[in-house]
Parts: structure tokens; C-alpha cells; sequence
């Protein structure tokens, strides 16, 4: 690699491949404006002629190479003056009839004013290559900011990528090459500056990331040798752009830039964590860093006017319940503009305790309304800039998406639930469901009440200590055990019985026409299978067991009260020790 403290800067340098750096220091100047040359015989290719303040040295060391007669193309990566001043001086001296000016037809748009001789063909059109034997050249479209249609050059062959703007610094010394990785601090503010968007930024080096670059020479800054390229573009791709954009007055960058890092973490979040809950999470913890959070509650306003909160206490379900009257005051005065210029921000007092808060409006996308309130309430006052309530603004905005979809996975989990509830078959047991059990026992009941002397009886099981299975084994391991008992109630059921899942490990089984003995003796078989169940995989070796109490339903009684005594017998089971099968107890009359 050359070293800067051996160069005196009046010659052309070196960059390997035939291609030279041609440029000339500028005093006093943070920019720098660097041209190259990329020898090729009587077909020479200059890249960013420059301005007309070092012209005469750039071509002094262009001429050191090759004879200004060789020069044949002449790429202008954009159209700015620091880069193509020199035009009119270089088309004076150019006149070989097969000279070209390359760009981008933005850029030939306006390069077009120069009203010079020497003809402007768009890259475009040449597919975005300049196909030479000895150098082929690739256009890479790099738009930014200020040039729309910027482009950088790569040269395949000497692993050099010519990159105008992107990879240009701000040096307060005169450096051709970036030394260590500490000059990231001088593409930085750069690259803040003339990337007002992260997305502009990433895509243009994405499209660098298929290259081999062994250096970078831009149009600004130092030229980046082979050991910082890879650190230099993973850096790149970090960065928190438009932060300039965002400080228009005298602002506290320091706050503006922790907001900012809170903002990109929480956009990360959101993009990455499905969950609301966790979200929330990650917005207080965030939040903790740049403002004085006590706690952070969300509301949510649903269409039948029911209020959701989530509180800090429990992020994991939200509770529907009325707001508190401060609350509630300020949802009332949502289209008011509060004492904030900013849409959808601002501060204010909340309570009685008079506790300061900031809030934020949280709008249904659709429609645009607001919909709900984050409130950061907060252990002292706080002031802020224009511009962090702007950022505030846009958190807002976010959270008010991921708030959206909670809510429809809500409603959805809602609907889910009430087919389910309609629905006759358990889905993880296909066992009949309580909906079914209701359904089926109505003509049934109607028939022993005609007729006293036809028997119902109802058995009802649950599995013993079965959370510890859970805790232990996994859910998808409890579901495996859900699922065998559920088989072996289908195996010991005769046509007419009806087995149910009641819900989570509670089953029921209705029997038609035994008495108490034989409803007993069902029950006891079913126990002794479960004893007996041996599961594979990670149950293996496991021994279950299940509890069970039977009622006999007398005329006239109603479902309720025949599930009831039975749930009674089986909890004497569990006291009694468990793995066992309880008969209920009638009291005279009918009633226990
Ligand atoms: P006990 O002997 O007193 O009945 O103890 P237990 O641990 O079985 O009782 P408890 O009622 O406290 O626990 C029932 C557990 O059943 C808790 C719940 O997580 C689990 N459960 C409920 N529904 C399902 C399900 O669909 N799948 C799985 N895997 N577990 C479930
Ligand atoms: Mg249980
Ligand atoms: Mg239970």
C-alpha cells in the first residue's frame, strides 16, 4: 500500500491495475475531489474530471501517464460542479472524434449546459457496462439524496470500486488513505448528511455486496485500502441516517440521537417480535433511556367502545376495562392540539398526584382517528425539541400498526374461540366438544323424564398432577398425553355413549343405560388403561393416572347439576388420594 508520509502529491499515484490517482490536495478544504485514470493505450479512461481549481494539476499528472490525446472516455459519476467544472477546459483539448462523455441520463440532463463538443451517451443505453478488453467497466446505480442518478463505477479486473459520494468523508487533514477503522468517525457525518434515508443507503450497498473490491476511491474523503473495505460497508450499513435532516434548530444532538437509536431499536422490534406483549416490553425498557418512565400504559378503544389496557403490570394479556377519569379526559380531548405542534404527541399533567406524562396518540391506520393512548408517565417533567417530538411522532405511528394487528389477532383469537365453542368435535382429541354434549343430552333428558326408567349417567375424568407433565415435558408433550386419553375413551365407548372433552385435560363420558355398578366399572376400566398408558419418545417410562367421579342423573335434573355432583365425587377422588373412581352421593329427594 502506499504510504501518505512518503508522497509529495505532485505526481500521479498508483492504485494497481493501471489505475492512477490524478487528483490534487485543496487547501483548506474538508470536501477533497479526487480523480482517476484508468490507463488503457490509446483508449484511456478519466473518471470524474473534477473542477477547474486543480485542473491544471490534475492534467499535468494525467500527462504523466498517458498523452491528454489518449484520453477517450470520460465518466461523470453526477453532475456536480466539483466533479465536472472542468468539461468546457477538457472539451477544448479533447479532439478525437470518438471522445464520450458517460453518465446517467439525469446527469446528462444537465451536463448537457456545458454545450460541449464531445457527445453524452447515457450508461443505460450501454446496459450499464463499458465492455473494454483490457478493463471492462460496471455501472452500479447508487442513487442519493441530492443525485438521483449517481452511479458508481467498478473495475472488475483491479478490484477498485470508483464511488463518488458513497464511502466520501469529511478530513480535517489532507490524507489520501484512510489509515485504521477510526475513519468510519469521517464517513459518518457524511454519510448523515447526503443519506437522509437508511433504505437509499442499504440498498445501494447491497448491490456493492456481490463485487469483489479489494479498494475503494471516492470522489471525497480518503481512498479506503483493502484491510477497512469490509469494516468500512458493515459499518455503512449501521448507520442511523436523516438524523441531519431531523435538527433544524439549535437542538441536543446527544438526546436527538439517543431518541433516534430508541426509534431504530423499537422499528427492529417490531419488525422481528410478533408478539404485542414483547413489544411493549421493549418500548419501556427503550424508553427508560432517554426519559424518566415510571411506567407505560397502552389503551386501545375497540369498535363496540370497549376499552383494552395494557398494563406494565402484565404486557401478556390486555384487560378490557374502563379508564380512569384522567384518562378518559384525554381520549375526549384527542382532536384537540394540546399544547404540541407535533401530530399525535404531546405533554401533560395526569391525575390527581399531578404526574407529569407524555402521550401518545395511536391512530387506526385506516380510518386515521385515534384510536388509543401510550402514556409514558413519568417521575419528573421533561422537555423536548420540535424535533424529538417529531421522532416521538413516528414511534407513534409504529406503535399504532403493531397495536392494529394485536387487535386483529384479538378479534380473530376471539372468533376462533366462539367456533370453537359451536363446533363438535375437540380438534386435538376429536372427541366431542361441551357445545355437542349440550346439544345431545336435551332429547335425552326429554326421554328419562318420559320415562324414569331409562338410566344417564355421567363419568367425569381429569388427569392427575397432569401440569407437571407440562412443566416437564413440554406443551407438545401434555398434548401427546390429551391425545391418548382421548383414544382410550373412544376405545372403551359403546355406540350410544357420548365421550367430551369439556375443555383443557377435563372429559366427560355420558352413558346411556347403565346403571351405577356398570357406570362404575366403565370408569374403573378407563382408569386402569390410563395406569397402564405407556407413551414413546420423551414420555417414555412415564406412568399417568387419572381421577374420576360418576353421577346418576335423576328426572328432571338439568345438565348442571348432573356435571356438578360428579365434579363433587371426583374431587373426593383427588383427596383420597388420586388414581381412583368415586361414586356420587344422592341425598332423598333427588338432590345431594
Ligand atoms: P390435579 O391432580 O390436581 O388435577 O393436578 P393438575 O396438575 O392436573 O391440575 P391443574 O388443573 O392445576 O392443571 C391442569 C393443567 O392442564 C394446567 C394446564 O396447563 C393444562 N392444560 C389444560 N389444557 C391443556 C391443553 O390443551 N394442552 C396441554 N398440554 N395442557 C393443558
Ligand atoms: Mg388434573
Ligand atoms: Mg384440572
Amino acid at each position: 500500500m502506499v504510504d501518505d508520509a512518503s508522497q509529495d502529491w505532485d505526481g500521479p499515484v498508483a492504485l494497481g491495475g493501471r489505475v492512477w490517482w490524478v487528483g490534487a490536495p485543496l487547501q483548506d478544504d474538508t470536501f477533497q475531489c479526487h480523480t482517476y485514470l484508468i490507463e488503457n493505450g490509446a483508449d484511456s479512461i478519466l473518471i470524474d474530471p473534477g473542477s477547474m481549481i486543480n485542473f491544471a494539476a490534475m492534467l499535468r499528472k494525467v500527462e504523466a501517464v498517458v498523452p491528454v490525446a489518449h484520453l477517450r472516455w470520460i465518466i461523470c459519476q453526477h453532475p456536480d460542479p466539483d466533479i465536472t467544472a472542468s468539461l468546457p477546459a477538457l472539451d477544448r483539448l479533447i479532439s478525437r472524434p470518438d471522445a464520450v462523455v458517460l453518465s446517467h441520463w439525469r446527469s446528462i440532463a444537465l451536463l448537457k449546459h456545458y454545450d460541449i463538443k464531445i457527445p453524452l451517451q447515457c450508461i443505460e443505453k450501454m446496459e450499464w457496462q463499458l465492455d473494454l478488453e483490457a478493463c471492462p467497466l460496471s455501472f452500479v446505480f447508487t442513487p442519493y439524496l441530492h443525485f438521483p442518478g449517481a452511479f458508481c463505477t467498478f473495475h472488475k479486473k483491479a478490484g477498485i470500486l470508483f464511488s463518488s459520494d458513497l464511502f466520501g468523508g469529511f478530513t480535517e487533514e489532507w490524507q489520501l488513505f484512510a489509515q485504521d477503522e477510526s475513519y468510519f468517525e469521517a464517513i459518518r457525518p457524511f454519510h448523515e448528511h447526503y443519506m437522509p434515508s437508511q433504505t437509499i443507503l442499504f440498498d445501494g450497498l447491497m448491490k456493492l455486496a456481490p463485487l469483489s473490491i479489494r479498494l475503494i476511491a471516492p470522489q471525497h474523503g480518503c481512498i479506503i485500502p483493502e484491510h477497512l473495505v469490509h469494516f468500512m460497508i458493515e459499518q455503512l450499513k449501521l448507520l442511523d441516517c436523516g438524523l441531519f435532516s431531523l435538527a433544524q434548530g439549535n437542538t441536543d444532538i446527544q438526546q436527538l440521537s439517543r431518541l433516534n437509536l430508541l426509534l431504530r431499536k423499537f422499528f427492529k422490534e417490531l419488525v422481528f417480535v410478533k408478539a404485542f406483549r414483547a413489544v411493549l416490553e421493549t418500548l419501556a425498557r427503550l424508553a427508560e433511556d432517554v426519559l424518566p418512565l415510571e411506567r407505560l400504559d397502552v389503551y386501545w378503544i375497540l369498535d363496540d367502545d370497549q376499552w383494552l389496557l395494557w398494563s406494565q403490570e402484565s404486557y401478556y394479556q390486555p384487560r378490557q376495562q374502563l379508564p380512569q377519569a384522567d384518562v378518559a379526559a384525554l381520549f375526549a380531548q384527542r382532536e384537540a392540539q394540546l399544547d404540541w405542534s407535533v401530530r399525535g404527541v404531546y405533554l401533560c399533567v395526569l391525575g390527581q398526584e399531578t404526574k407529569p406524562a407524555l402521550v401518545l396518540h395511536l391512530h387506526d391506520s385506516e380510518s386515521g382517528t385515534v384510536r388509543g393512548l401510550a402514556i409514558f408517565r413519568l417521575l419528573r417533567p421533561v422537555v423536548l425539541t420540535l424535533e424529538e417530538g417529531r421522532m416521538l411522532s413516528r414511534m407513534g405511528e409504529a406503535l399504532s400498526v403493531a397495536a392494529m394487528r394485536e387487535i386483529l389477532y384479538h378479534q380473530l383469537e376471539g372468533e376462533r374461540q366462539r367456533y370453537y365453542e359451536r363446533s363438535i368435535r375437540d380438534p386435538l382429541t376429536q372427541l366431542y366438544t361441551r357445545f355437542y354434549l349440550r346439544e345431545s343430552v336435551t332429547r335425552l333428558f326429554e326421554m328419562q323424564d318420559r320415562d324414569p326408567r331409562t338410566q344417564l349417567s355421567i363419568a367425569m375424568f381429569d388427569l392427575d398432577h397432569f401440569k407437571s407433565v407440562n412443566d416437564t415435558y413440554g406443551h407438545g408433550a401434555g398434548d401427546d398425553v390429551l391425545r391418548a386419553l382421548g383414544q382410550i375413551l373412544l376405545a372403551e365407548t359403546r355406540t350410544l355413549d357420548i365421550p367430551v372433552r369439556l375443555g383443557g385435560e377435563e372429559f366427560v363420558l355420558l352413558m346411556v343405560g347403565s346403571g351405577a355398578q356398570e357406570s362404575l366399572d366403565v370408569a374403573e376400566r378407563i382408569r386402569l388403561r390410563v395406569e397402564a398408558l405407556a407413551l414413546p419418545g420423551i414420555l417414555a417410562g412415564r406412568r399417568f393416572s387419572i381421577s374420576a367421579g360418576v353421577s346418576l342423573r335423576q328426572p328432571r335434573e338439568s345438565l348442571e347439576t348432573v356435571l356438578e355432583r360428579a365434579d363433587v365425587a371426583l374431587y373426593q377422588a383427588k383427596d383420597g388420594g388420586r388414581n381412583q373412581v368415586r361414586m356420587a352421593v344422592i341425598s332423598i329427594g333427588g338432590e345431594r
